[in-house]
């Protein structure tokens, strides 16, 4: 999980090996059945990684303050969507080497955690959007457009017609 959070499978050579290519990243989108999740806690940080895995993550509490944030996913590339999520939140979990971990984050960490947490239970951001017939649909050389646009980005995908067709 870690070389492909350090992107070892990506044969760019212009790639920075110590730099990870993914923020988040769960055991169960690998086909491995544990819950085993790994996280930037940097995310909110440019250009910094502070990447760290957590066994048995668990949120033990959850802000009553929600924020919406843009997500994406690995699992579902070029989707896009805006989700709300508790702005902060409180997860024990166990790292590496077994130790125990308690951490209490917020704004885009708090939205990357739940995330992430939530594939280890089969869910997707998907799952979330308010109306999924407006998923929006961002191919990777779009993006910075697509940032700049915001929510006024129109070209939108019925994501229940995509999931069917990913099923076929
Ligand atoms: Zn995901």
């Amino acid at each position: 999980m870690l070389d492909e959070v350090y992107g070892k499978n990506n044969k760019d050579q212009n790639r920075n090996t110590n730099q990870p290519t993914v923020v988040g990243l769960s055991a169960n989108q690998m086909g491995v059945n544990k819950r085993i999740s790994i996280v930037d806690l940097a995310i909110s940080l440019k250009g910094y990684s502070n990447i760290q895995v957590l066994v048995n993550p668990e949120i033990t509490w959850k802000s009553k303050t929600i924020i919406e944030r843009l997500e994406g996913c690995v699992s579902i590339p070029s989707v896009w969507g805006y989700v709300k999520r508790s702005g902060r939140v409180k997860v024990n979990a166990l790292d590496r080497a077994g130790n125990k971990l308690q951490l209490d984050v917020k704004g885009w960490t708090a939205v990357l955690l739940q995330h992430e947490l939530e594939h280890l239970n089969g869910i997707l951001f998907i799952d979330h959007l308010e109306d999924p017939t407006k998923a929006h649909l961002v191919q990777p050389d779009e993006y910075r457009v697509h940032k700049l646009a915001k929510k006024n980005w129109n070209k939108f995908v019925d994501i229940s017609k995509l999931v069917k067709l990913q099923n076929k």
